[in-house]
């Protein structure tokens, strides 16, 4: 098969191509190709004229068990794991038809994230996006999402906590480092585990060669976390009791050593409001933090917590644009963030987030040119997923109803 439009971002550069010729095999891309190449004898062509190819997008943080509802967390107890499977998958699909075609889980339960990871490698009937996962986060007993199964305490259940999901075959282990806003009784702005419990978890996480990303709202959990050497942290605001406190030692350290920096961004257009008033009333010292993240050169990256709440559709992804702006991003580096260093962070960066041989064929294209206006990306026109189309009458917004 074989793609031609007007334009492409092949996720690393800072300028379009024009007029490429994408040729695929096999769900890789095997070429690409410039203005005037011939079609390969035997290819299906598809012409997309006018259109911009870019590598589907990639949201390094969500929940596909959250049902974006008012209330995911009374849902989720109400649900059986059968049903759960079937709500999951229609998530999964969902941020695929947004132009998501890649995901990571960072909390699911009973490590079902992992059963559609592995059916998808199976090649179901209706393409999904790629999913990484986590399982279920290790937490404290009663602690953040404690109801996903996972809480555990002291050396030997933490050590041992981390030998299961590796066992299972997690692609990451998520610590609750702090609280967190979606679980009743869970403060985001205080710790529950102390610097050696995280010293622990990752020392065990990393003798057994997987990464480990730490939920941290609290500035004291994120600092803790920077010394046990994750190599991750989610959400990351510097919460303290009555704001935020982000010292630069802290910033330039999570700068300098690459830490990700997974920042939770997007929120549906018609659902702004409902933000949490934790995370409202500090959003200015919020943003002004982020933008001396990305002043110091850190890694960032954006996740959306899809799922959460009814401004986290699972496939908003694409409405990070203008956070990542105001975060002092420029047009290619929301571009960069969004496909090859998100790639990175979910530790595909050998197969994901660009458009080059020996990549997967995943592609989105889109009207109008993404450098000029990043929210290009959501005029879409065209999803693959691993070389497979997404039928265009499912392509947008909130086309799958999650069960
Ligand atoms: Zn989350």
């Amino acid at each position: 098969m074989v793609l031609r439009a007007a334009a492409m971002f092949d996720g690393v550069s800072s300028a379009l191509a024009a007029n490429p010729l994408v040729v695929i095999a096999d769900g890789v891309i095997v070429a690409v190709e410039g203005p005037g190449a011939a079609v390969p004898p035997g290819a299906t062509a598809i012409d997309l004229p006018g259109a911009t190819l870019l590598p589907g997008l990639i949201d390094t943080h969500l929940h596909l068990c959250f049902d974006a509802s008012v209330d995911p967390v009374g849902h989720l107890a109400q649900t059986d794991d059968d049903a759960l499977r079937g709500q999951m998958s229609a998530a999964a699909r969902r941020a695929l038809c947004g132009g998501v075609t890649t995901v990571r889980d960072l909390g699911d339960r009973g490590y079902l994230a992992l059963e559609l990871r592995d059916g998808d490698a199976a090649g179901g009937a209706d393409p999904l996006p790629t999913v990484v996962a986590s399982g279920p986060p290790i937490t404290t007993p009663g602690g953040h999402c404690h109801f996903l199964s996972g809480a555990a305490s002291g050396t030997r259940g933490l050590r041992a906590a981390v030998q299961e999901r590796a066992e299972r075959g997690v692609d990451v282990i998520k610590v609750m480092a702090s609280g967190g806003n979606v679980t009743q009784g869970s403060t985001a702005h205080l710790p529950q585990f102390d610097a050696e419990a995280l010293r622990v978890i990752v020392a065990e996480a990393h003798r057994l060669g997987l990464p480990v990303t730490a939920h941290a709202h609290s500035a004291r959990s994120i600092a803790d976390a920077v010394a046990a050497r994750v190599d991750g942290l989610e959400h990351v605001t510097f919460m303290t009791a009555d704001g935020v406190d982000a010292p630069d030692a802290l910033i330039r350290a999570i700068a300098t050593r690459q830490i990700v920096v997974g920042w939770t961004v997007a929120s549906h257009p018609d659902q702004r409001g409902a933000v949490f008033p934790e995370i409202a009333s500090r959003m200015a010292a919020l943003v002004a933090n982020r933008r001396r993240l990305h002043e110091a050169g850190a890694m960032l990256v954006p996740g959306t917590d899809a799922g959460v709440s009814p401004a986290k559709p699972h496939e908003v992804l694409p409405y990070a644009t203008e956070d990542l702006a105001r975060a002092g991003l420029s047009p290619a580096e929301i571009l960069h963030a969004m496909t090859s260093r998100a790639a990175k962070a979910c530790g595909l960066g050998h197969r994901k987030g660009r458009i080059a041989p020996g990549f997967d064929a995943d592609l989105i294209a889109v009207d109008g040119n993404p450098l000029d206006d990043p929210a290009a990306i959501r005029r879409l026109r065209a999803v693959y997923a691993g070389g497979r189309a997404i039928q265009p009458d499912l392509l947008g917004q909130a086309r799958i109803e999650v069960p």
